[in-house]
């Protein structure tokens, strides 16, 4: 009997691992099903483009059905609900069971709002093409509905957090502002974009340059920047700040970190720290047929830190599980997964960004090619040198 390989989530883990299983499972050798929420797969990190409406949504979003080049993998557009681990059987939201043999677990991040008043409700999340599609449309109805109340919070866009993503979206909305305020005939002035974060500066745990460089770039192009403050409450139109401020806003964009999917912390798993605890092969402890990568996964590199949520992370556990699970299938030994770090690139807009590749230090403009460089990297691998033509072919500014 062909055995059966099930993956939940369409992200960066599960698809990559579906392109490795279709590369060397040799023909009936095994059954997969890719299960994924949606018909697309996002790129997630890019999202705050589709936020702030600075990138098409074909630039950002993928069809599943045409990535996968081979029918050695059948796609479900399905949404997962649990898992039975005794009876080897995802069970969905529609009701129909799915049988596996071997299971990976690649669900993916969600936002933290660590139970501040307020934020779950009124916040806009980065966490997926439809929370940022979200993001955009308000965006555009605030400006719309200025031109008649006049009412100074409508153009008021605060960013939560100044981490790699918070400063990726405060980039794009430096980029966006200013022509949605030609669209709508608003004055420039008259829009503020606010970022404020907890820690003493931008980009905590980056290296000086890299703030430096981040802080006087997005300060240049009119940032209002509010570092040692803390967001202790969030209403529809106002935001209530650690130093007693009472903000006027009607968009928040949270970006105050992420979890693991909470998904996760329902089924029989070993969870710690919102994520699942995994071995050196990728295996979740305790479970030999149950995989799980990406940012549902815990990975410990050393006794005391797990390796981060990072798309870089969740590719190279990919290329390592993949392999893993036509190894398990054929009875043969699983490889260790070992992680290597080339580099972290955080983009400020389209033409600067900030970070290092191989140990260098780089800002600017070069920076921001090398980020083109890395997404770039990323599709070639997904889909060979015709889908990174196609998608670099696409409108990178199409709304305004
Ligand atoms: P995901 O990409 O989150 O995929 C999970 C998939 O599971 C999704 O398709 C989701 O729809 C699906 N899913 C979830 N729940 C269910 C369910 N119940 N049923 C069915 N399907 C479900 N990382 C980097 O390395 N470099 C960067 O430059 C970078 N930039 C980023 C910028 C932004 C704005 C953001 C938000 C993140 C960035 N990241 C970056 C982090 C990176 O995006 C994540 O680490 C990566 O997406 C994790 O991949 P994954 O496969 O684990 O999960």
């Amino acid at each position: 009997m062909k055995k059966k390989i099930v993956i939940l989530g369409g992200g960066y883990g599960g698809l990559i691992t579906s392109r490795k299983l279709e590369k060397l499972l040799k023909d009936n050798e095994a059954e997969v099903t890719l299960i994924n929420k949606h018909e697309y797969h996002y790129i997630a990190t890019q999202l705050h483009k589709t936020g702030a409406g600075t990138a098409s949504d074909d630039k950002i979003t993928l069809h599943i059905p045409e990535l996968l080049k081979t029918n050695k993998i059948t796609f479900k557009k399905a949404t997962v609900d649990t898992v039975d681990f005794n009876q080897q059987q995802v069970h969905l939201e529609n009701g129909e069971k799915v049988n596996y043999d071997y299971l990976l677990l690649s669900l993916g991040y969600e936002v933290d709002t660590f139970g501040i008043p307020g934020v779950e409700e009124n916040a806009f999340k980065i966490r997926s093409f439809r929370s940022t599609k979200a993001i955009y449309n308000h965006m555009l109805h605030q400006f719309e509905a200025y031109q008649s109340d006049k009412d100074p919070s409508r153009l008021t866009f605060v960013v939560a957090g100044a981490g790699f993503t918070g400063v990726e979206m405060i980039g794009e909305l430096v980029e966006a502002i200013p022509g949605l305020c030609k669209k709508f005939d608003v004055p420039i002035n008259k829009t503020r974009i606010i970022n404020i974060e907890a820690s003493e500066s931008v980009l905590p745990g980056f290296d000086k340059k890299a703030i430096d460089f981040t802080t006087d770039y997005v300060q240049k192009h009119g940032v209002e920047l509010m570092t040692s403050t803390k967001i202790m409450e969030c209403s529809p139109t106002s935001l209530t700040l650690s130093d007693g401020t009472d903000l006027p806003a009607r968009t928040l964009i949270w970006s105050g970190g992420v979890r693991g999917n909470r998904l996760l912390e329902k089924l029989d798993l070993p969870v710690e720290k919102s994520r699942v605890k995994v071995d050196s092969y990728l295996r979740v402890q305790g479970k030999e047929n149950v995989f799980c990568i990406g940012d549902a996964a815990r990975f410990m590199k050393n006794d005391t830190e797990a390796l981060p949520p990072t798309a870089q992370v969740a590719i190279q556990q990919a290329e390592v599980c993949g392999p893993n699970l036509i190894a398990a299938i054929r009875g043969e030994s699983l490889k260790t997964f070992e992680y290597h770090h080339k580099g972290t690139v955080a983009s400020i807009g389209n033409t600067a960004a900030v970070g290092n590749v191989f140990g260098i230090k780089i800002s600017g403009l070069f920076a921001a090619l090398m980020k083109q460089v890395v997404e770039a990297r990323y599709l070639f691998v997904l889909g060979g040198p015709m889908l990174v033509i196609k998608q670099f072919s696409k409108l990178q500014k199409p709304y305004q």
